[in-house]
């Protein structure tokens, strides 16, 4: 486990072992849980790390977006009232259709078996868990309102982040991809989405940012990551116009250098979703 507390009250696992970046906030009376990480034994452990620091239960999980980086550990928590966006809960729906059969998900993860074995071992015994609390647009959690949940979308049609206001942080899941390349490969993906959903947490002038993968940041990293998807954006524009490959793009640098950090893993899908949504 490599949850660690970031300020009191406030903690945070952002290592990647346990896939995406997840954390919990700690209310008066309840742990309110952002994401669940991915692989359930090791969400188990936070759980039970948690309950025993703060002494107590955890009663709530918020989901950032729909991925099975940030979604799968979900079993480990309950009984949780599972909480996301009425888009997020519709994409994991479409998705139990397709990619999250259990014999997809198994042939698709077999290859990591060697390379990451405790990721394996954990879809063996995967059970898959929806959200049960639905918001539409706003969510206020907390006897105070201390924790605000708003969807915005943009990385995918689900996408939320959810504020700590005692604590003036703020959970982005992946609409931030801290100094790396994201993945914006979602079918439901909206660049110019995104960009207005960043330009909108950069407004609200927070002093912590957890995104969901990468270290945690403030509003100067947030800045050059705004212009750096920007510049991507603007790239992609003229690489279409130019009927450019994707292969042409990135051999002709087009990727800015502020995000080139992991374009080997997700360029090629990022960069086939981003040149048909603007192609
Ligand atoms: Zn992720």
């Amino acid at each position: 486990m490599t949850l660690r507390k970031l300020v009191d009250g406030l903690f945070v696992d952002t290592d990647g072992t346990n896939g995406g970046n997840h954390g919990a906030i700690v209310l008066e009376d309840e742990v309110v849980m952002i994401d669940s990480g991915m692989i359930h034994p090791k969400s188990l452990e936070t759980k039970e790390f948690l309950t025993k620091k703060t002494g107590l239960p955890i009663l709530k999980l918020v989901f950032t977006h729909s991925h099975g980086d940030h979604v799968f550990g979900a079993q480990a928590f309950e009984p949780v009232s599972l909480i996301a966006s009425a888009p997020m809960r519709q994409r994991c729906e479409d998705n139990l259709k397709g990619d999250w059969k259990i014999e997809t998900l198994r042939n698709s993860y077999a290859p990591m078996k060697e390379e990451r074995p405790e990721l394996w071992e954990a879809i063996q015994d995967l059970s898959i868990r929806l959200p049960d609390t639905i918001f539409k647009t706003y969510l206020f959690l907390g006897n105070n309102e201390e924790i605000s949940v708003k969807l915005l979308g943009g990385h995918t049609a689900g996408s939320s982040t959810i504020i700590s206001h005692p604590h003036n942080a703020i959970f982005v899941g992946d609409l931030i991809f801290s100094g790396k390349f994201p993945y914006g490969g979602d079918p439901t993906c909206d660049p110019d989405r995104w960009i207005m959903a960043l330009e909108e947490i950069l407004a609200l002038g927070l002093e912590t940012i957890i995104p969901g993968h990468g270290p945690v940041c403030g509003l100067d990293e947030l800045e050059i990551y705004i212009q750096a998807l920007m510049d991507l954006r603007a790239n992609v524009e003229d690489a279409t116009t130019a009927d450019m490959t994707i292969s042409e793009f990135i051999e002709e640098g087009m990727i800015p250098k502020d995000i080139a950090e992991g374009a080997e893993r997700f360029a090629d899908r990022t960069l086939k979703h981003w040149f048909q949504f603007y192609g």
